[in-house]
């Protein structure tokens, strides 16, 4: 096998082709062109063992939340690994991190709610949600009310359960999902692709809210149980949704006794510019699931939040159906709680909700005037500090470009080049999901990057006769 590009001077290279599998990652081009190896982070940086510096636009996997540095957390993880290092939660057994953090998290809900529960991923975290929605339907003596509805385009993790509830076409031919026919799909709410021509976003939200109930009735109202939604869909492309578009299908969920779960994985914690993302769209959810920001991605821990109709039902499955049976080894994982607790602390301080209004117009404004009119771009769009430039083969028709293009990694490696880890997302869209403690010169500098990067991709295209 030819060594890759960068192995000579790289052992770190060589050695990770040697034994790591990667994840989301071309095995074969990666035996080629081989890893980018981070060594270490600092504030929104992070630097590569040739020493080369980036600006990390997407928190690593829209996660970071606080940067790449931070001593507090550290010492915190420190001093909690000294005092109890592990205790796990079955069965009755407690710890003060798991007890502290779960009353902070209540306390700051974005309507009433009742308990937390954890796990350690946000694939996990919805996997629970599934489990504990199929569960309280046999506790409360509905057993035939367990389909679940999310959208296309939906990104809730890749577990088997979570994978079946994304939305992403190639996630579910790879692995033949969704596990079983009670996993529906329903439109995806973004009105650049989904709108008739001529519609307004509130008709379009009108019209979707017609499909969902369309599709209840069809599958039958009493076997419909629940309904996921990232208050802003992430992975899939960053599709804010159109206006009244909540406000329409909570309606019908209420009508049909259909809890909401409100997948907050990529939005809780301030990057829609509130705390929550159900508070940007005015979504009252019977369950959030919540992870990486929820750490700082520091550690990981990841929550899911119910009110007390579901907690009550939940309660009453001992006496009918047997004892909750699920848990994690590591659910409440006393460091992580600890780290957690800490991450609340800081977004306090820090006074998370005002920094990402004032930080995110700018980055919504710098995006906007930088990217659009060019050539190659269809939409920008984003809120908060959440944003995506989608990439348009013809802004007439709206096409995306062939998929043979690989728009997405020329646009990764042109980032690299230019000092910028960037990523493409599903519809050719370039994602930016920076660390929340980014400065205003930080979002300028990390634009004018990705701008840089933008148009070294459109002059290989054109020197390809791609466009
Ligand atoms: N839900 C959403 C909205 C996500 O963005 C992700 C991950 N990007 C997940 C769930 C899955 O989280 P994890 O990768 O921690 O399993």
């Amino acid at each position: 096998m030819t060594p890759p590009a960068n192995a000579a001077r790289n052992s770190n290279a060589a050695r990770d082709i040697a034994h790591v599998m990667h994840p989301y990652t071309d095995q074969r081009a990666h035996a080629v062109n081989g890893p980018v190896v981070i060594t270490r982070g600092e504030g929104v940086r992070v630097w590569d063992d040739q020493g080369k510096e980036y600006i990390e636009a997407m928190a690593g996997l829209w996660c970071a939340s606080l940067g790449f540095s931070s001593k507090r957390l550290a010492d915190v993880a420190h001093q909690q690994m000294l005092k109890l290092p592990f205790y796990h939660a079955f069965t009755a057994k407690s710890h003060e991190p798991l007890i502290d953090l779960s009353e902070m998290l209540i306390e700051r809900a974005p309507c009433p709610m009742s308990k937390v529960f954890y796990a350690n991923s946000g694939s996990e975290a919805n996997d629970t949600a599934v489990k504990m929605i199929w569960y309280y339907n046999n506790a409360i003596g509905r057993p035939l009310k367990k389909k679940l509805i999310a959208r296309h385009k939906a990104y809730h993790g890749i577990t088997a359960v979570a994978g079946s509830l994304t939305g992403l076409p190639a996630n579910h031919k790879m692995f033949d999902l969704p596990v079983s026919d009670r996993f529906i799909h329903v439109s995806t709410p973004h009105h650049y692709h989904g709108g008739l021509p001529g519609e307004s976003e509130e008709d379009f939200a009108t019209r979707l809210a017609t499909e969902l109930e369309e599709t209840i009735l069809r599958e039958g109202p009493e076997t419909v149980a629940g309904f996921f939604a990232e208050p802003v869909m992430g992975a899939g492309g960053v599709m804010v949704p159109p206006a009244t578009y909540f406000a329409k299908i909570q309606a019908v969920l209420r009508k049909y006794d259909v809890l909401f779960v409100a997948d907050e994985v990529i939005c809780g914690f301030g990057r829609t510019g509130n705390y929550w993302g159900c508070q940007t769209f005015d979504i009252t959810p019977d369950i959030i699931t919540c992870a990486k920001a929820l750490s700082a991605s520091f550690l990981p821990i990841s929550a899911i939040i119910i009110n007390d109709k579901v907690f009550q039902g939940l309660a009453d499955g001992s006496a009918t159906i047997g004892t909750f049976g699920h848990g994690f080894t590591y659910s409440g994982h006393p460091v992580s709680a600890a780290v957690a607790m800490e991450t609340l602390k800081i977004y306090d301080e820090m006074n998370l909700v005002e920094h990402v209004r004032t930080v995110g117009a700018h980055m919504q404004k710098a995006l906007r005037d930088r990217f659009e009119g060019h050539p190659l771009v269809g939409e920008v769009r984003g809120v908060g500090m959440v944003g995506a430039v989608e990439l348009v083969a013809d802004q007439a028709t709206r096409k995306n470009f062939d998929p043979s293009v690989k728009i997405g990694p020329r646009l990764a490696k042109a980032g690299e080049a230019e000092g910028v880890i960037l990523r493409g997302l599903p519809n050719d869209a370039m994602a930016f999901s920076p660390p929340l403690i980014m400065q205003i010169d930080d979002i300028d500098r990390m634009v004018e990057r990705a701008g840089r990067a933008l148009d070294a991709v459109t002059v290989q295209l054109r020197r390809e006769s791609l466009t």
